[in-house]
């Protein structure tokens, strides 16, 4: 790749190159919409509809860009963005439909609606760096339904806040925009609703008010639509009549559409707007989280307390709701004082504990050796520096708490005596009671192992 001499002409020759390397959908909805607004000799400015455009570009073309445009001097494509005034209205109002087939207007039938939850509502998200992504896509799409991205699909582990946010878009919605219908519906209840209507003999009003009567469809846990392949055309119909209507959906799953076993067809069109990922909140959301939680509660956790509880309870939010909870009945019952030692024992079932029965030495020096950037091979050697001796001495800890095996048989795996395994197993004892980031660096070798066991 050669830097054309004038940047109007990398732009073209950059949109060719990314043609050649991603999908027809994928550049149609993203790439396709660019304008090119100005070029000069060192720098373009470009037109996006809007800020995820911009992200999606440079997280997925940074490399590139930087290969055809000159490059700034911390190591950026040197291009300006600007973003698209918004486009009147168009997307909004449904095309008029003949009177001919305008549907009869049916009321939304009592079954079909899921009430929203009146707590998950956007000012209860705490935001982190895990979720920020699809909070700011849920936002603006609650403030422009229809206008942005539909589908907007949400997936991510269990508990991490998807159908809250879900519920939020919803709420902002129903307040904001009184005069568009939303309906939020889990998979399953669609599929009860569908085969109660079939069974009613009513399935053609169903498909009606789905098709013709909603304008933003909320849709929890398309994860349950694998393996029931008669309920996935439905619901792929009804997708694709709002989006071709240019109806807001957001969607929620598990796992991203292209994991999921369904339809080619219905992947695609869940493809269609904009996936976004609800990653597990880092140490510092988590905190915060806590503390807001109990602080709803009225309860009063200190810092130290709160960052012990979130080191302890790392991938589901809803189980740090149940900490909270728990807490506050202990503390109000017992009238205790909230300690570590207090919530040690109040939470003890909670806290994330490895797997002891898979974990083998071998797992234990390549977690060790990757969180204290050793080698697994100075780990098992005799070196006796600092740098190792101690990742070594973490190793041996680790063995003996970790694996239900004689301290001879463990030993024998290090190369070692039973006695260095005992002196190695006290010693980090002691040392982690008193340095905090030894802790932590120990902690996350747990939990490494404990994924990799798991
Ligand atoms: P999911 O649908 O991803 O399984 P939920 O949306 O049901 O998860 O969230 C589980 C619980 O955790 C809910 O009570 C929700 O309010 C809470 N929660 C999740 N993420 C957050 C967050 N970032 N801020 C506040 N509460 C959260
Ligand atoms: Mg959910």
């Amino acid at each position: 790749m050669t830097l054309a001499t004038d940047t109007r002409q990398s732009w073209s020759q950059f949109l060719e190159y990314v043609k050649k390397h991603c999908s027809a959908t994928a550049y149609g909805n993203w790439l396709a919409p660019i304008k090119l607004t100005d070029a000069t000799e060192d720098t373009v400015t470009l037109e996006v509809p809007n800020i995820f455009v911009k992200e999606y570009l440079l997280s997925n073309y940074k490399k590139d860009l930087c290969a055809f445009f000159p490059v700034d001097k911390i190591g950026e494509p040197s291009i300006k963005f600007v973003i698209a005034p918004p486009t009147p209205q168009k997307a909004s109002t449904p095309k008029p439909t003949p009177d001919s087939i305008k549907p009869q207007p049916t009321h939304a039938p009592r079954d079909y609606v899921v009430d929203l939850n009146p707590n998950y509502i956007f000012d209860n998200f705490i935001e982190g760096p895990s979720n920020q992504f699809v909070k700011s896509a849920a936002w603006g799409i609650a403030q422009h339904p229809g206008q942005s991205y539909s589908p907007l699909f949400i997936f991510g582990g269990v508990g991490l806040g998807k159908t809250h946010v879900l519920h939020s878009v919803g709420h902002h919605v129903r307040k904001h925009h009184p005069k568009l219908k939303v309906q939020c519906i889990t998979t399953e209840q669609f599929i009860n609703d569908l085969v109660d209507s079939l069974r009613n003999k009513s399935v053609d009003k169903m498909k009606r008010y789905y098709r013709n009567e909603i304008d933003v469809l909320l849709i929890d846990d398309i994860q349950f639509l694998e393996n029931r392949l008669n309920f996935e055309e439905e619901i792929s119909n009804t997708i694709e009549a709002l989006i071709n209507q240019k109806k807001q959906i957001i969607i929620t799953s598990d796992k991203p559409p292209s994991q999921l076993k369904l339809s080619e067809r219905l992947t695609a069109r869940m493809e269609w707007g904009l996936v976004a990922h609800m990653g597990v909140p880092e140490l510092e959301t988590r905190v915060a989280i806590l503390q807001y939680k109990a602080q709803m509660k009225g309860l009063d956790i200190p810092q130290n307390i709160a960052f012990y509880i979130a080191e302890h309870i790392y991938n589901n939010v809803r189980q740090l709701e149940g900490a909270i909870n728990k807490l506050s009945a202990h503390s109000r019952l017992l009238n205790l004082e909230i300690t570590e030692d207090m919530v040690e024992r109040a939470l003890r079932e909670m806290f994330q504990a490895p797997h002891q029965e898979k974990i083998s030495v071998e797992q234990i020096l390549k977690s060790v050796a990757s969180v204290f950037d050793v080698r697994i091979n100075d780990l098992k050697g005799s070196t006796r520096t600092k740098e190792i001796a101690l990742p070594r001495q973490v190793a041996m800890y680790l063995a003996c708490k970790l694996i239900n095996e004689s301290l001879q048989m463990l030993g024998a795996s290090f190369g070692k005596t039973h006695s260095t395994l005992l002196h190695a197993r006290k010693s980090i004892e002691q040392k982690i009671q008193k340095d905090d980031h030894l802790r932590r660096r120990v902690d996350m070798v747990e939990r490494n192992i404990a994924a990799s066991a798991a």
